[in-house]
């Protein structure tokens, strides 16, 4: 795959580059779901100048377990927080991702500080 790094043991892909079916513990949270044992899939790298990249662990939505069951009105919450969570705090606009906790704003806004 062209988009993978040359890694260790775990296939390494450039942020925001994550293949289908691969998601960070974050995500899956957000869906209402867990990595259940699994052993992390592969690890998501962004390089950063003068330091270490920022790295997240990905892993398998399919083989992924329910944090507990969903209905109706938690699937509609989980929607409006993740919502919430895609809006960059610092341009106010949907990045169309979830914000990562370690940048604390969208790519474009972190990369201009
Ligand atoms: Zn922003």
């Amino acid at each position: 795959m062209s988009t993978a790094l040359a890694g260790g043991t775990l296939p390494v892909y450039r942020w925001r580059l994550a293949p289908d079916g691969l998601a960070t513990r974050r995500q899956l949270r957000a869906m209402g779901l867990r990595p259940g044992g699994q052993d992390v899939a592969a690890e998501l790298q962004r390089p950063r100048r003068r330091r270490g990249p920022l790295v997240a662990y990905l892993y398998r939505i399919d083989a992924a377990m329910p944090v507990r069951p969903m209905t109706p009105g938690r699937r509609a919450a989980l929607a409006r927080a993740n919502r919430a969570r895609r809006v960059c705090p610092s341009c106010r606009l949907d990045a169309g991702y979830v914000i990562p906790a370690a940048l604390g704003a969208c790519v474009p806004c972190a990369d201009s500080d």
